[in-house]
């Protein structure tokens, strides 16, 4: 039986299972402080035999070292052991990741991805982010790809400064959900119609983040996830823009919808325990 730890940064979601489809799963514990958090988790899994565990985390993470990193804006999980602190609740060996690493493994056991080797994820909500998997492997650097961060051009005319704490107008910082609901004054972006020119704007710049992906990593298909990503008719405007934005210079990728949905955070984690690396 494995464990699939879902530890997101207002939420952890706990399950345990042999597969996907026989999975048991907890209600969301709340993430506050790593001791509350880890007690509640220790209660879900108790008296389980564990074969092996995946954590889909919140970053930053230091994957190396097994923990979170001290950039992280959540003051009490800076440099907290998490991958350690799970091993010893459940006795068995864990496996961290991103969260997005993760969802990019479960698309590619159970989603979207299936066939593809060479493929990039990206969700689009809240935030932006992204895992790769070239050549079968997902890929890590010194830390891991930040593809949110990613810098772009400004559309003549989009006078929004931008939401990125950091850089202002980098790729999150133009085009993710509170991005779009600044810039257009409404609270909710998905409550935005189909017809608003926040979504041709979008589309501009996933457009240019999909070019951009298609020259470093060269992926066969790229898949959109999150809550503006799988919006209705994004993932064909991404397809135009890129088109324009490429000019024939290389093959662009196929462009689809990310397909576990709500399951992808757990899903993901799961993907890290039966795969064991990534
Ligand atoms: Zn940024």
């Amino acid at each position: 039986m494995y464990a699939a730890i879902e530890a997101g940064g207002t939420k952890f979601v706990c399950a345990h299972g042999r597969d996907a489809d026989s999975l048991t799963i907890s209600d969301p514990i709340p993430t506050t402080t790593p001791q509350e958090t880890m007690a509640k988790l220790a209660a879900f899994f108790a008296g389980l035999k564990i074969k092996r565990a995946g954590i889909a985390c919140f970053g930053p993470l230091d994957i190396a070292q097994g923990r979170i990193a001290p950039l992280t804006p959540k003051l009490g999980w800076r440099n907290f052991p998490i991958q350690k602190a799970i091993e010893k609740i459940l006795g068995c060996p864990a496996i961290l990741d991103t969260d997005v690493n993760g969802a990019a493994l479960g698309e590619h056991l159970w989603g979207a991805a299936q066939k593809s080797k060479h493929f990039v994820y990206v969700t689009v909500g809240t935030g932006i982010g992204g895992g790769a998997m070239l050549s079968g492997q997902i890929l890590h650097g010194k830390m891991h790809p930040e593809i949110g961060h990613m810098r772009i051009r400004r559309f003549t005319g989009d006078a929004y400064p931008g939401h990125c704490p950091i850089h202002g107008d980098c790729l999150e910082g133009l085009a993710c959900g509170p991005a779009i609901a600044a810039r257009w004054n409404q609270p909710q972006a998905e409550l935005l119609t189909a017809s608003h020119p926040a979504w041709p704007l979008e589309a501009h710049y996933l457009g240019q983040m999909t070019v951009n992906l298609t020259c470093a990593y060269s992926p066969e298909l790229l898949i959109l996830g999150g809550g503006i990503g799988l919006r209705k008719g994004m993932v064909e405007m991404v397809r135009q823009t890129a088109a324009q934005e490429m000019n024939g210079y290389a093959p662009l990728p196929r462009i689809v919808r990310a397909k576990l949905g709500s399951r992808a955070g757990v899903l993901g984690a799961l993907a890290l325990a039966i795969r064991n690396k990534v």
